[in-house]
Order: structure tokens, then sequence, then C-alpha cells
């Protein structure tokens, strides 16, 4: 059953040491105008190459056209100063300086859609297309204009929505949105994340995803889940809601996490991204490693439903350390498909 478990990614990859500096967010471009335009495309070329050659079926960009996965959208926005920037407090974790809301914000322009119509012609694969939520990227800059944390998201939604229906035309399979904030923030999930949420993804043709986790494998996130107990229950107040949204996949965080495994079951329905691959460590896991994940949550999703990814991006790590895993994932996948 060779359908089974299809693999992918949560999205990012590392970036070519010529491209930005490796191991930090919000690494800066080394090359300007044409050159860097040609060089994002030549950077997903490899990125899609590596996932290939790893066996990953359902590929994206590795956001490589991008500085960040939630700054680089808003900074593309009408309404948005992003030359002024302002320190916040991400998550509730780690600083950050970011774009400022200054007025009302609009999109006069696509953004990632002549990237997904590129990432579209470079392969024969399934593709997947990574946007943010509505409720991270109202968590990830300084709002001098709504002050109103539900009011900027549905601005948002509506943008990301236009958005999200251009790339989607371009033939792309799957669209995920990132929502990180939504383990962090629980309230404004229930009262108006998810709605939201559902606005954003209103009418697309594709599958949509929204990844939710722990955050990427950097300091702040690692510090921060020191301080979250021996298991991790985040996820059970999120999951029911999310399981009666229009919503159709789920990606999560798996690996080395202390979430009770069970709680994949507070999805029924759902399409689920079992997070196999830890970001948050060099250490390259063993197909068997993997396997194992796989195995456990099997029994609280049926194979059909059930998709291998990594448990977040891995932009912070090393490009020879994210092949491994990549290498990793794809053959623990093609252990337990063996055993279907
Ligand atoms: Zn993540």
């Amino acid at each position: 059953m060779s359908n089974l478990l299809q693999t992918t990614i949560a999205g990012s990859l590392p970036k070519p040491a010529w491209l930005a500096p490796p191991g930090q967010l919000w690494a800066p471009w080394l090359l300007q105008d044409q050159a860097l335009a040609e060089g994002k495309r030549d950077a997903v070329r490899l990125a899609l190459l590596d996932q290939e050659r790893a066996g990953i079926d359902i590929v994206s960009d590795g956001e490589q056209t991008r500085r960040h996965f939630v700054t680089t959208f808003i900074e593309s926005l009408d309404g948005v100063d992003f030359e002024h920037r302002k320190t916040v407090r991400i998550r509730n974790r780690y600083d950050a300086d970011v774009p400022v809301v200054v007025g009302p914000v609009a999109r006069r322009q696509p953004v990632f859609v002549g990237d997904a119509r590129f990432l579209r012609s470079a392969t024969g694969s399934k593709t997947k297309y990574t946007l943010p939520g509505p409720m991270t990227m109202v968590d990830t800059l300084f709002d001098a204009h709504y002050r109103s944390r539900e009011k900027l998201a549905w601005a948002f939604a509506e943008i990301l929505n236009e958005e999200a229906r251009a790339i989607a035309a371009t033939g792309i399979d799957v669209i995920q949105f990132d929502e990180p904030a939504f383990n962090v923030y629980f309230d404004e999930v229930r009262d108006w994340g998810i709605a939201a949420l559902e606005r954003a993804a209103e009418g697309l043709p594709c599958p949509v995803a929204v990844h939710i986790c722990y955050g990427y494998g950097i300091k702040a996130n690692i510090d921060w889940k020191k301080t979250l107990g021996g298991e991790w229950r985040q996820y059970e107040g999120i999951f029911p809601l999310l399981a009666r949204s229009r919503i159709s996949q789920v990606s999560l965080e798996c690996a080395n996490s202390r979430v009770p495994l069970e709680l994949i079951g507070l999805l029924e329905g759902k399409d689920v991204l079992v997070g196999a691959i830890d970001v948050a460590t060099d250490r390259v896991e063993t197909a068997e490693d993997v396997a194992a994940v796989l195995r456990a949550a099997i029994r609280y999703v049926p194979a059909g439903k059930l998709y291998p990814c990594t448990n977040c991006g891995m932009v912070p790590l090393s490009r020879e350390v994210a092949r491994a895993k990549l290498a990793a994932l794809g053959a623990g996948a093609r252990l337990v498909r063996a055993e279907l």
C-alpha cells in the first residue's frame, strides 16, 4: 500500500550559506536584486532535490524565498512600517524586532504567488505551500493602529484568503497555515482564533492544514518547554475545537515531546501530520526512531489519515543535519509502510 503514510515536512529548511548566513532566524540575504531572485530559485531547486532524494512525498519550497515565516509576509502589505521596527515579546517567550502596523492592512499585490508557481513548475511531486496563520501574524508585530488582536486577525484572515486562493490556483496541492500561537493563547483560540483561521481557508479547492507546535529548536523555546511539566497537555484544549472546524489537516509535534499521544485521538476525522523528527537537536534520528513514533501514533489515527512529518521547521539546523533528518523520515515511513 504505497500510497499510505505520505511523508511531508512542516515547512522550512536551512538555506545555502551563499544565500543567507546559516543558523539564525531573520538571517539577512547575502545577494541582491537579480542575483538574489535567481539565488532563491536555485535554493528552492536544491531543497526539492534533498526532499525528493529522501523520499518525501509532499514537498515544500523549504521557505527558501523568505527571511522569516511570518514577517516576510507582513512586510509586503500596505499599512505596515518595517523600517521603524519595535521590539515585542513573541509567544510570551522571546523578544524580537518586528514590523509595526500603522494603518489599515491591505494586500495590493500577490506576495508568494510567483514563488508558488515556480515551486509547482520545478517538481513533479505533490506540493505544499505554507503561510502564517492570522493569530501568529498578530503575535509577530506591533499593532499601533487596530489596538485589537481580534480585529487585526480578521483583517489578516481576509488578506490570507486572497493570497491562499491565488496560490491554490497555481496547482499547489496543500495549503498550510502555521499557528504556533494556538499553543499559547488558548482563550483567544476558542473565542476567535479558529474562526479567523477558517476565514483564511474559506473556499480553497485543496486540503488545508494547520501547523501547531512548541516552536523552533531555539533556546527560548527549549527553556519554555522545561517549564511545561512532565506531560504536555496543551493540545487537549485546542484539538476538540479543531476537530469541529473546517480545517482538514493538523500538523503537530510528537517526536521527543512530552505530548501524550492519545491526545491525537481528539482529532477524529482529520488528517494528522505526525511530527516524527525532533528539530531541537542535532542528533539525527534513525529510521527505527521515526518508525517507533509512527507505530505509536497509528494506534490513535488510521494509517490512511497519518502523514509522517517533522515537528517544526528545520531552518535553524545545519543543512547536513537537516538532510540526514529528511532521509530518516523517509526511511522510517518506508519501514512502517511495509508492515501495513
Ligand atoms: Zn512549528
